[in-house]
């Protein structure tokens, strides 16, 4: 196997692209930028704590309301199958802070999936 140049030293090496020290540093690099993605995508913390305050709100909700959906794109209507709903999407930049949330039946809030409140259902 012909020898190729370690790509951050210049060192012969026959490993494809780095010799072993620079190998092996890539590698644990490799790894701790992995660990980092892991640790900021799943935010187990944030997670939770979104589960904690969506209860919050469903239990609020029912205290007042009783198991009543207020309707989106349709009239007001009891609702055994309640769900918490964003505002805001998350993906239009929405947050999980109990302001941008609101309680719709399971129907509604998939009618409504990520359109802009104001829409109009045909
Ligand atoms: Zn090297
Ligand atoms: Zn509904």
């Amino acid at each position: 196997m012909p020898k190729r140049p370690c790509l951050r030293c210049g060192r012969l090496t026959t490993n494809p692209s780095r010799c072993d020290y620079h190998q092996s540093e890539y590698m644990a690099q490799r790894q701790r930028q992995r660990d980092a993605v892991r640790g900021s995508a799943s935010q187990r913390g944030y997670d939770s704590k979104y589960r904690r305050i969506r209860a919050q709100v469903l239990k609020a909700h029912r205290a007042t309301n009783g198991e009543w959906c207020e309707g989106w794109g349709v009239p007001a209507h009891a609702s055994a199958d309640l769900t918490v709903d964003h505002i805001t999407p998350l993906a239009a930049g929405g947050t999980n802070r109990r302001e941008n949330l609101r309680v719709l039946c399971r129907s509604c809030n998939s009618r409504r999936g990520s359109k802009p409140d104001g829409f109009t259902v045909l």
